[in-house]
This record gives structure tokens, sequence and C-alpha cells, in this order.
């Protein structure tokens, strides 16, 4: 503040003194612009900031730091950079950042600049408050607030006035951030848990520490999946089947063979028990559940256009794979365009198989609208769309899954890549892909309204009770 006056009055007789007041406010871009207004500015700033000791050997040293800075000739020409400085700046972020205190100060030098000048302008109660500041214990903590809630203010009515006002003040914050990210490196949260040591991410995504015999869990449930799905195979295979119209159990043996291969393959392997590597699993369980339930509302044709639509894709498929053949043949192209002719069923003189582009084979309904049609909206929303967010990155997951927070104070808080790995081993999600597999077949056999008698041998051997609990 002493300073700002000293300044004042140095050059009251040669510069206006709102354009002075605007240009003492605290940024060095300001100043930048003092120096262009009289020859003798630049003397007068430096050795009025000696006087009051604001340009001490380490303030000089830190701005010393930044090449391309505004205001060079403050500390001399001359750019070096050391550990000693870049420590200095950052502790000077880090208490300023961690106090509204010493933020609300670094606001109030426009503010006191403006008052100094005697062109300050507000209400008679930020008069009074400010008048004490900051020496009033009792209303210092109101007047930090009301300086920093002003500040955005203030700087938008300086912008609706002069939108590129504060431009060169936008480029020099770049060259400060971007100096920081050459000067300091990045600093992860387990450097500083373990004092530089690599630290092995112990527990899984739930917090609780991955089960001891998980080598066993594994192998018991991926069992269990694979009997159930025999079950399934048993009870349909052993029940009369309606051969005559048999798009309908294909459809329906077909996705839940899908969904339990998936289920077995993941159980395989304990990584993938996490959301992150895991949220395939719990979208194909709510998807499959989705498609039955829907395809059972509907005319029993749908089992066919189901089978029709993907003829259609692969018939598709079979046309893009032949231009990239036309580009130059690759390797085992050939096969790959006959096995998608092959699964067109397109075979014969007369092309019949139409492609149908919309984005599902219920007429481009989506997965969401079949749920809505058949009360599961709320599975819907509350398992499928999370899993989808994972699936196609959407930045929320990409944050708590990849990302940490870097903790050099000099960086910004810029998010960098994790190097932690899940450890996935989440038993609970495990059985919970089991359990929805084994809904999805209860609820298969109940809509194919297979022989309950059939149904009962063949999952005999999980005995009367757990079956009570299952289906929904
Ligand atoms: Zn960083």
């Amino acid at each position: 503040m002493r300073w700002q006056k000293a300044v004042q009055d140095d050059l009251r007789s040669d510069i206006d003194v709102e354009e002075l007041a605007r240009r003492l406010d605290g940024r060095l871009t300001s100043l930048e612009t003092l120096a262009e207004l009289s020859d003798s500015t630049r003397e007068i700033v430096r050795v009025r900031a000696s006087e009051y000791g604001l340009l001490t050997e380490s303030v000089r040293h830190a701005i010393a730091t930044y090449p391309r800075r505004p205001a060079a000739w403050l500390v001399g020409e001359d750019s070096a950079t050391s550990q000693s400085s870049v420590s200095f700046v950052a502790q000077a972020l880090f208490e300023t950042l961690k106090d509204g205190h010493r933020e609300a100060l670094i606001k109030c030098l426009p503010i006191w600049s403006e008052v100094q000048a005697g062109c300050f302008k507000s209400d008679q109660q930020m008069r009074d408050i400010l008048k004490i500041y900051p020496n009033d214990d009792a209303t210092r903590s109101v007047a930090d607030t009301i300086i920093r809630a002003s500040w955005g203010a203030r700087r938008g009515a300086s912008l609706a006035t002069n939108p590129t006002q504060f431009d060169s003040a936008t480029d020099w914050a770049k060259i400060f951030w971007g100096t920081n990210s050459m000067t300091s490196r990045c600093i992860r949260q387990r450097e500083l848990d373990k004092d530089g040591e690599p630290a092995v991410d112990e527990t899984s995504e739930d917090g609780s520490p991955a089960s001891g015999g998980a080598q066993e869990g594994s192998a018991h449930l991926q069992q269990l999946m694979m009997d159930l799905m025999s079950s399934y195979c048993e009870a349909l295979e052993s029940a009369p089947s309606p051969l005559y119209c048999q798009e309908r159990q294909e459809v329906h043996a077909g996705l839940v063979s899908r969904v339990s291969r998936e289920v077995i393959t993941a159980l395989g392997d304990q990584d993938l028990w996490c959301m992150e590597h895991g949220a395939h699993i719990t979208r194909i369980l709510v998807e499959v559940r989705i498609y039955l339930q829907w395809m059972a509302t509907q005319e029993p044709l749908i089992y066919r256009e189901f089978q029709e639509y993907g003829a259609g894709k692969a018939k598709l498929y079979a046309r893009s794979t032949r231009e990239v053949a036309e580009v130059g043949a690759s390797i085992g192209i050939d096969e790959a365009i006959q096995e998608f002719e092959r699964l067109s069923h397109n075979e014969g003189h007369i092309d019949h198989r139409v492609v149908d582009t919309r984005d599902s084979f219920a007429g481009g309904k989506s997965v969401r609208e079949m749920a809505k049609e058949n009360g599961l909206l709320d599975l819907y929303r509350r398992a499928y769309s999370i899993a989808s967010g994972i699936s196609h990155s959407e930045w929320w997951s990409v944050e708590t899954h990849c990302m940490e927070r870097c903790y050099n104070i000099l960086h910004r808080g810029h998010l960098i890549p994790s190097l932690s790995l899940n450890s996935g081993g989440n038993d609970e999600l495990a059985r919970s892909w089991v359990d929805s597999a084994y809904s999805i077949m209860r609820i298969s056999l109940s809509i194919l309204g297979t022989e309950s008698a059939a149904v009962r041998s063949a999952f005999e051997w999980m005995g009367a009770p757990s079956q009570e609990n299952v289906g929904e």
C-alpha cells in the first residue's frame, strides 16, 4: 500500500490518476504498461519497491525464473532458474491458495490503488469496512469475503468497458504456468505417501482389501457359472421344444450363452472384477435382460427380425471388408469376407438380404425405450447407463479410473495419468454377475415356458431354498 502511494505521489503530476491507479493494481502486466507512459517510471517503481522491501533477493530470483515475463526491467533482463526459487514460488502459491485472508490481501491491491488515487467508488458500508482493513480483527473476515466476492464483479465490469483489458495478463498467466511445467516435475500422491517408494494399490475399488483366498474364490465362482449354464442347456434340451418356429428359442439360448461366456471368462481373471475393467460385463447383462423381456412383449415375429437384423449387418460388414481388400489384400481377408457372407444368409442368385442401418433390431428403438416399456427403466438408469459411461470413456470415468491429481502446486492442480493399476478382486461385483446371469436364465426359461419338470430336474443340484431367492 505504501509503495502504491509513494509511486502515485511521484507520478501524479505527469499521469492521470485513474490511469495511474489502474496500472498499480498488483499485476506485472499493468506495471509494464506504466513504463510505457513515461521514461522516469521504471526507475521510480524500482527504487520505491526496494525502499519498501518488496524486491528482496528471493523475490528477484523468483521473478527471474520466468523468461518472457512482463516488466522484466523490474529485476533486470537476465533469467535464471534455481531449485530454491522454484520452491519459493511454490510455497507462496500454496499459502495463498489455502489462506483466504492472503487471497483477499492480493485481491485488495487494485482497491487500495484506487482508494489512494481518490477514484474508488463503493457504498458506505464497504468504505467503512475497508478503512480499518486488515487491522481490525472483528471485521477482517467480513472484509475478506467482500473483497473476494467483489473481485469477479470488478473484473466483469472492467471487461464490459474494455474486452481486451486482461489479454496481456492472460498471456502472462500462460507463460507462468507453462514455465512451471518446465522447471518442476509432476508429483503423484504415492510419492507423498511413501516417501518416493512406488506404492502398490492393495485395496479394491470399494476400499475393501483384496480377499486372501481369492484364487479359490475365482475358481469356485467360475465353476458355479459353468454349472448354471450347463443346467440351462439341459433344461432346454430335456424339455419339448417348439422346433416348428425355432427362432424364439434360438435367440434366447444364443443371448444367454453370450452372457454366460462373458461372465465365465471374466470370472477367470480377477483383474476384471472392478467397474473399470468389468463394466462391459455389467452392461451386457443388463442389455440382454432388457432385450429378452422386451421381445417377450412383442409379436413372435420379433425373434426372426432380431436374427435378420444381424444377418443384414453381416452383409454390410462383408461389403466393407471387401473395400479393404480392394485397397490392398491382406492375409485372411478373403476368408473374412466369406465368413460374413455366410452369416448374412444371402445364398443363391437373388440378393434378398436387407441391410437395416437403424440403431437397433427394433426399428431403431433404443435399449432405454425398451427398458421403459417393460418397467426396467430403473435398472437401465442405475446399472446400464453407468456401465455404458465407462465403456464410452465418459470423462467422469476416465477421471476417476485413469487419472490422478498432480500434487505440485506449481502445476495448477492438473490431472495426470495414474500409474497405479486397479487391482480388481471385487468379490461382490463378481457374485452379482453370477446372480444376474442366473436371473436371466430363469427369466428366459419362464418366457420360453420350458416344461417345469425339466427345469426343476436340471437345477436340482442347487437345492430348493436358493431357487426361491433367484429370478428377480
Ligand atoms: Zn504436474
